[in-house]
């Protein structure tokens, strides 16, 4: 069973690797978008790892519920209320229980993405961050590590796709070569769980 500290800890290294790859993804948001992702997500989870840290939130549906409040307070661009809906419904979706199975965790992962999807009007195949989403969903029924991986295939498949949404879909054609920067952030927050996990086993 996962608890308020196993969710506690997902946003913790979510908050690291967003910091160790802040260069990468504002890098990949220069050719395609405003060259700030990084620096935006950067920004929002150190706000979410200080909150969290105040508040202390003693569920998982508290943690990821606040988590998501704060980035959307703090993260100005698309992607802040992408995000923070994402954590948002799938922390309402996992009501106020103090500890939920990865079942229920995969299922209520699931209602974030729709929130996204709903949100932001992207389908898989718009290149965006729910061509990492999406498959790491799908994937969570047979762990973790899958998802992890679905997530990474699924953010470096946009590369030859063109954008349909957000600020990349004002490029048409020239989008197309560059893997989406949403995308990638998708990914290292798969994997933050998928380490969050890890931790959890040993
Ligand atoms: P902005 O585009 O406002 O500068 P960011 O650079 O932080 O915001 O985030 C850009 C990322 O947000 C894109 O790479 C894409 O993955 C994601 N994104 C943008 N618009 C949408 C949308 N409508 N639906 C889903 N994801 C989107
Ligand atoms: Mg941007």
């Amino acid at each position: 069973m996962l608890d308020a500290d196993f969710f506690r800890r997902w946003m913790t290294v979510a908050a690291v690797s967003m910091d160790r790859e802040a260069d990468r993804l504002t890098a990949l948001d220069s050719p395609i978008g405003d060259a700030d992702h990084g620096s935006n997500l950067q920004r929002g989870f150190a706000a979410v790892r200080t909150v969290l840290e105040k508040e202390a939130p003693d569920t998982p549906g508290g943690v990821l519920a606040l988590a998501g409040r704060q980035l959307i307070s703090t993260v100005g661009g698309a992607s802040g209320p992408l995000y923070g809906t994402l954590l948002r419904r799938t922390g309402k979706a996992l009501g106020d229980a103090a500890e939920v199975s990865e079942e229920q965790l995969a299922e209520a992962l699931r209602a974030g993405v729709d929130g996204v999807r709903t949100l932001g009007g992207a389908a898989p195949g718009d290149k965006t961050m729910v061509d990492a989403l999406v498959p790491a969903v799908d994937a969570l029924a047979d762990g973790f590590t899958a998802a992890r991986s679905a997530a990474e295939q699924g953010a470096e498949a946009t590369t030859p796709l063109q954008a349909r949404k957000g600020r990349a879909s004002y490029l048409g054609e020239r989008s197309i070569g560059h893997q989406d920067p949403g995308a990638t952030s998708s990914a290292l927050l798969i994997a933050a769980l998928a380490e969050a996990a890890d931790g959890a086993e040993g």
